[in-house]
């Protein structure tokens, strides 16, 4: 395709994986903007298809054929760039995907729009080209553009990378080693979000603790983010247990912006096990932080990772993290089967856990997450809350989060689209806390009696 006769180009998107992935796709996608490009719809007909990847389960390189032949049957000329951490940690298995014309490593992923904006054509090549390098820079970076994004919450990201080394995880190979955004570029993001309508920011990285950029921290860095007019809820998403400091609390228990939200992986309630992951905890050190954030914090929701399945995870070992997690305030988990990842330290480790074992283990922990969360939301019926809508479903009904992360759906005919309301909460149903506008007008008893509501609350 020859770029001078064929403007506007089409660009579009597929993620997969995490919220640093949707975070940088968001940026991907206002940088394609500003050169010229026109971002559509994954599914429609495009000239450029970028598929950022995730390389956290073995699924990766069956993801990405599966998306290449999707859009080339509609696209055939589509060009195709591939970037994210399996194009790290997989380019040569990638290279050998037909239909694949550039595979970018981590190293140069933030510069595919300008790379692609001063191709003179982007015909598809016989061999894809590899833009590839096994170091990655880790010196504290800067994000050209701002975040592109349909929602009221939008990612901001402020750290990548990470060296703990936890012995079944990829992403130190894939990302390479901490380093955080200058702070000043990370403000200036935030106030063009806050701009374009963004009434939440999340802020996201691979080891968000660690984030440090010439003497400013976390804390420092939020509060300079809180003073941003428009912005009126921060999130922290999953932060690591060891990395949170007590003043953060503290913090958090006294601002009427940072939200009372934490996701802290424990991955197991077993000392044996956490040591073989290498975590940096044990499991009643992670209790007690848990239980004093419980006690600083009125009302806060604790979200947790937990994986199933890790070498050597017998019945007693798995007893123990169902036990812990039931003895602990924990409002929902995440829960992640152990996938042997080459390269990583895991792979070398003994007694293997059979993959039947794995699925009844985790369809287990899936249950008392659903029991945790119905809990936690269940303390709230009959309170009133503040809620951040974001969108309408087609039978009516809005839906948006308290600052717990609380999924709030109304019956409203109002446009709640972006508005924060009082509500008070009637019941509870598959994940979602029905509720009334505080000032009246609600069906959602009537709803609640009626109909079962499949929806499921998002991760953050
Ligand atoms: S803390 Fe452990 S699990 Fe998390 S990104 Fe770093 S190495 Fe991976």
């Amino acid at each position: 395709m020859d770029l001078k006769n064929s403007k506007p180009r089409r660009v579009a998107f597929y993620t997969v994986g995490c919220r640093l992935n949707q975070a940088e796709t968001a940026v991907l996608t206002d940088r394609f903007r500003c050169l010229g490009f026109q971002p559509v719809k994954f599914g429609e007909m495009t000239d450029v298809l970028v598929v950022n990847t995730c390389s956290v389960t073995e699924g990766a390189e069956t993801d990405c054929r599966r998306v290449v032949r999707q859009v080339l049957r509609k696209s055939p000329n589509a060009f195709v760039a591939i970037t994210g951490c399996y194009a790290q940690t997989g380019a040569e298995a990638l290279e050998s995907i037909g239909g694949i014309d550039l595979v970018l490593g981590t190293q140069y992923k933030m510069q595919l729009p300008n790379y692609l904006a001063a191709l003179s054509s982007t015909d598809k090549r016989v061999q894809p080209e590899l833009l590839h390098t096994r170091k990655i820079d880790h010196e504290n970076f800067t994000i050209e553009g701002t975040g592109d994004y349909a929602t009221t919450r939008a990612n901001l990201k402020l750290q990548d990378g990470c060296q703990f080394m936890c012995s079944f995880c990829l992403i130190p190979f894939a990302r390479g080693r901490e380093r955080s955004r200058r702070a000043d570029d990370a403000v200036r993001e935030a106030y063009a979000l806050a701009e374009r309508g963004h009434r939440e920011l999340v802020l996201t990285g691979v080891n968000l603790g660690q984030y440090r950029d010439a003497g400013v921290d976390l804390l420092t860095l939020l509060q300079r983010l809180e003073s941003i007019p428009g912005i009126d809820r921060i999130r922290i998403s999953s932060i690591e247990p060891t990395t949170i400091p007590d003043r953060l609390l503290d913090y958090m228990a006294a601002s009427n912006k940072l939200c009372r939200f934490l996701h802290v992986p424990l991955q197991s309630g077993d000392d044996k096990i956490l040591k073989a992951m290498n975590r940096r905890y044990t499991v009643r050190e992670y209790a007690e932080f848990i239980e004093q954030a419980n006690r600083k914090i009125p009302g806060l929701c604790i979200g947790t990772d937990v994986m199933v399945g890790f070498p050597g995870e017998g019945e007693q070992q798995f007893a123990n993290t169902q036990s812990i997690i039931n003895a602990l305030p924990v409002s929902y988990l995440h829960v992640f089967s152990f996938s042997n990842r080459p390269g990583t330290a895991a792979t070398k480790l003994p007694n293997p856990v059979p993959p039947h074992i794995i699925k009844q283990r985790s369809q287990e922990l899936a249950k008392l997450s659903q029991r945790k969360r119905f809990a936690f939301y269940q303390q709230y019926v009959g309170q009133s809350v503040a809620v951040l809508f974001e969108s309408r479903h087609a039978a009516g009904l809005w839906t948006g989060f308290t600052d717990q992360y609380i999924k709030v759906g109304v019956q409203s005919s109002d446009d709640l689209s972006n508005e924060i309301r009082e509500v008070t909460i009637s019941g509870v149903t598959d994940g979602l806390a029905l509720a009334h506008l505080s000032a009246g007008m609600s069906q959602s008893d009537e709803l609640l009696q009626a109909r079962p509501l499949l929806m499921t609350s998002e991760s953050v």
